[in-house]
């Protein structure tokens, strides 16, 4: 399927909750956010149906996430059918980790083909202060559980000036020995988050290279997304890089969202798509719903302007955790 600009769009993240059972601070305030009715969230039903219908426009990568989408009950056996769709090549989730230990085998047994798992700092108490939860301990054990089965691991570190930029190198370091990546997220203005914790990718590189000496591009396949990887000299792993605030990836950008409650979102930055869930609940055919998608995945935006988003229309308001990052 190709949007407006020809871009090749193959790759679908679903939210599958709002819901979290943790409350990160760039991500949701601390009393929590107004959560979606149950009514309005897709069933697993409609959402294997919309999976099978993107499948058949060329959706072959998918992803799950949320809210956090292991609290989502029944989520082993979506991830199963979901595998298990002709035309899906691969499934992955995004996590914080914490019900992953819990729920490791039978989402492996599923099909599950990688993980990326949120982690921002390596200090106990700093964790329950980002997170407002406790949990660091089953995080590393989920870390841990994800590499002794194989599976394609990924950490997510949300950089943030005076919260974590003490911590870049000890979290880059985790790659040294084993065969994961770690990557460093620039905060993003997300539901008008605070910019003056933004650091740039560039900072966080520097700090690492002073570390660990000059690091090479690495060019191993390891997901369908923005990120830009290097290998310091002598490391099992590497690190990434998603730049989304300095150095726009926009040109070759290959996804798109469905919120939730159905909403099929063409741009991170932006709130325009369409309801698929109405279009599926109005008794539409999947001829008409592959008819919806293709028309609205050909106004996805041609970019993102992060940088002056107080100046672009259509800016989006929800906080992250409604979008599912
Ligand atoms: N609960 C899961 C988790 O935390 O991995 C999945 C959903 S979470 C919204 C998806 C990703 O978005 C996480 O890696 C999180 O760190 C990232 N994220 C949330 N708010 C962000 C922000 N304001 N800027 C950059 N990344 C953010
Ligand atoms: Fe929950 Fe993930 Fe948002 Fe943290 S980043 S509050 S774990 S949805």
């Amino acid at each position: 399927m190709r949007d407006g600009f020809g871009r090749n769009i193959d790759y679908l993240r679903i939210s599958v909750t709002d819901r979290c059972n943790l409350r990160c601070t760039y991500c949701m305030p601390e009393e929590g956010v107004e959560p979606m009715a149950h009514a309005d969230v897709l069933s697993y039903e409609e959402t294997v149906r919309l999976v099978r219908i993107f499948a058949e426009l060329g959706i072959k990568n998918v992803r799950l996430t949320g809210g956090e989408p292991l609290v989502r009950r029944g989520i082993e056996s979506l991830v199963a059918e979901i595998k298990a769709m002709p035309g899906i090549e691969t499934l992955s989730i995004t996590t914080n980790g914490i019900l992953l230990p819990e729920k490791f085998s039978s989402l492996k047994e599923g099909g599950l083909d990688a993980v990326n798992i949120s982690l921002d700092t390596l200090v106990p108490e700093k964790f329950d202060r980002i997170t407002r939860r406790t949990g660091l301990p089953v995080v590393l054990e989920a870390i841990d559980l994800c590499l002794d089965a194989g599976i394609n691991t990924k950490i997510n570190v949300v950089a943030m000036k005076g919260v974590n930029d003490d911590e870049f190198v000890a979290l880059a370091e985790l790659a040294r020995d084993r065969n994961l990546a770690v990557r460093f997220i620039e905060y993003m203005p997300i539901g008008k988050n605070d910019f003056e914790k933004y650091v740039p990718g560039a900072e966080i590189r520097r700090q690492i290279e002073e570390a660990f000496g000059p690091m090479t591009p690495d060019t191993a396949p390891r997901g369908h997304g923005p990120a830009l990887y290097y290998r310091p000299e002598g490391f099992k792993g590497c690190i990434g890089f998603i730049s989304a605030m300095t150095c726009a990836f926009c040109s070759s950008c290959n996804r798109v969202r469905l919120t939730a409650d159905g909403f099929l979102k063409l741009c991170l930055q932006y709130d325009i798509g369409t309801s698929l869930r109405d279009a599926m609940r109005s008794g539409a055919s999947d001829e008409e719903i592959k008819d919806v998608i293709i028309k609205t995945v050909e106004k996805k935006p041609k970019e993102h302007t992060f940088n002056d988003w107080l100046d672009a229309k259509h800016i989006e308001e929800k906080n992250m955790s409604k979008i599912g990052g």
